[in-house]
């Protein structure tokens, strides 16, 4: 498959241990849905999302609560913490104090400029990025007065007076996003955005629904921007469990070649020269692959009549036969194995490959 030219211009911005923007991939993130007060919950859920494979976390900070709960999640998670804060300047600092990698406030929204000021002295000293997070829904009264409603282009200037704010402060620590729930207007603004804006796009369909309608929704429009290489980070929003949203994240990347970390499967639609039950077979080996963390292509196919030639990419592949199962790597068939251990056989050989990635 030839891989998208991903755009590498952007700024490099450290989040905790990991850098977002300047580089060919794209990093994963998902929101806590739990009230963030509620240490534990909170911290079972990051934990979760974690070991699904979210490189980034955000949790809400509507409250003091919340604001007070930071130093303590932060003490028990692995991954950076992005705090998110609407207009309170207070929360901003007090979770810049409690060791948030990164906050997510819109300078325009936080009042007073000696506020302003305050923040980013804070996200300065500690060297804590800003992501400015733009919503088609949210933008300020005289951009809609202007342009009449919500377009790409109220959306970019948008994002531009927060930027001039934190630019004037002598502050580029910063992420864009421009988020908007109309998919044709977010993939607009995003490439508006990527032409005039040096620092990372986090990109997001926002509010997109259930598992099923969000997840179609999110790839159709993250889709798209993703393929003009656009997007340092994104978040999936689904209206479901936030492992859901990691899951749909990490496939919509591995169909553009930017995730290193994940493999995939390839499995047939059936047909009726169906051999073995297909179906149940696919998604046990899908939810095996989950936690290998090397970008290994395995198959799962109905037959062997135009099967493993069909799916030449796969590293390691199985397909049915009468009574067993066709092992293949590469297209090429290397051995047969019973129907009762095929699906064992494939883990061993996945598992194998999976350790020949790790040790290189
Ligand atoms: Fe049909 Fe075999 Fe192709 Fe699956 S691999 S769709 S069973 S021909």
């Amino acid at each position: 498959m030839s891989s998208i030219i991903h755009r590498k211009d952007t700024r490099p911005v450290k989040v905790g241990d990991l850098i977002i923007g300047g580089k060919d991939e794209v990093v994963i993130q998902s929101m806590t849905t739990t009230k963030t007060h509620d240490v534990e919950a909170t911290v079972n859920e990051i934990h979760r999302l974690e070991e699904a494979g979210c490189q980034v976390v955000r949790v809400a900070c509507p409250d003091d609560r919340a604001a007070d709960a930071i130093p303590e999640i932060k003490k028990r998670i692995n991954i950076p913490l992005v705090v998110d804060i609407h207009f309170n300047y207070r929360y901003a600092l007090k979770a810049i104090e409690g060791g948030a990698d990164k906050i997510r406030i819109n300078p325009g929204n936080i009042g007073k400029r000696e506020r302003v000021v305050e923040v980013v002295k804070a996200a300065k000293s500690r060297g804590v990025p800003i992501r400015i997070g733009v919503n088609a829904g949210s933008l300020e009264r005289h951009l809609l007065e202007k342009y009449g409603y919500p377009t790409a282009d109220a959306m970019v200037e948008s994002a531009l007076g927060h930027i001039r704010i934190l630019e004037e402060l002598d502050f580029h620590n910063i992420v864009v996003s421009l988020k908007a729930s109309d998919v044709k207007l977010a993939i607009e603004a995003y490439e508006k955005a990527a032409e005039v804006i040096p620092y990372p796009l986090h990109l997001g369909i926002t509010e997109s629904g259930t598992l099923f309608a969000g997840t179609v929704k999110s790839a159709a429009g993250l889709g798209a921007i993703l393929s003009k290489g656009i997007g340092s980070t994104l978040r999936i929003s689904l209206s479901a469990d936030p492992v859901e949203e990691v899951k749909v994240a990490k496939e919509l990347l591995k169909s553009f070649g930017l995730a290193s970390n994940a493999a995939t499967l390839i499995s047939c639609p059936t047909c009726g020269r169906i051999e073995i039950d297909l179906i149940s077979i696919a998604n046990e080996v899908e939810e095996y692959i989950q936690n290998i963390k090397a970008p290994i292509k395995v198959a799962v196919l109905g037959c062997a009549v135009n099967g493993p030639g069909e799916a030449r990419e796969a590293d390691i592949g199985i397909a049915g036969a009468r009574g067993e199962g066709l092992l293949f790597r590469h297209g090429e068939i290397i051995r047969k194995v019973p129907e009762e251990t095929m699906v064992e056989e494939l883990k061993k050989e996945v598992d194998k490959l999976a350790e020949e990635h790790y040790k290189k």
